[in-house]
């Protein structure tokens, strides 16, 4: 069976790279700079023998602070609301934001399947960003680097038995 996997989260913790990993292909921008990618991007995911929809929450980067909540609200609801598994992207190198506390409320109420992954794991710098994860009540957060590809065993491992 086939499924859909949305990654969702704050802007710049990874979730574009993590995206292109996942289908490929540079379907998805990605960029250090804000306003370049927008709303949700869909491709076809290969990790291993597992074949998946993947959608990408963009469209929050040009948010302000003042807009960013309720946009950031109404984009995840409707990547949630067609997904069957969400991927909770944080920073690792950051911790625990306030954004990030918001996620992990829509989540909790709305996603069906949450899996918690810290980004941008790879070296000492995320060490306590990840502990700090584990505060968002989401279960055991999974240490990814998107941009070096680590943890992508741990990722199917956890997507395996849910497909
Ligand atoms: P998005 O806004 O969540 O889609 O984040 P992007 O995928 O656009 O990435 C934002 C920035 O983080 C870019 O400069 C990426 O190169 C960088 N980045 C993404 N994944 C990693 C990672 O695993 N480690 C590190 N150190 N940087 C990363
Ligand atoms: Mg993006």
């Amino acid at each position: 069976m086939s499924f859909t996997l949305a990654i969702v989260g704050r802007p710049n913790v990874g979730k574009s790279t993590l995206f292109n990993r996942l289908v490929g292909r540079r379907l998805a921008l990605v960029d250090d700079q804000p306003g370049v990618t927008r709303d949700l991007r869909e491709g076809e995911a290969k990790l291993g023998d597992l074949r998946f929809t993947v959608i990408d929450t963009a469209g929050l980067e040009e948010a302000t602070d003042d807009s960013l909540q309720g946009r950031m609200r109404k984009l995840t609801e409707r990547a949630v609301g067609l997904a069957d598994i969400c991927l909770f992207v944080i920073d690792a190198r950051v911790g625990v934001t306030p954004a990030d506390e918001v996620f992990a409320e829509i989540l909790r109420r709305k996603a069906r399947h949450v899996i918690l992954a810290a980004n941008k794991a790879e070296g000492r710098a995320g060490e306590s960003g990840l502990l700090e994860a584990f505060s968002l009540g989401l279960g055991e957060p999974l240490a990814l680097s998107a941009e070096h590809g680590e943890g992508m065993p741990e990722l199917y491992a956890m997507l395996a038995p849910l497909a």
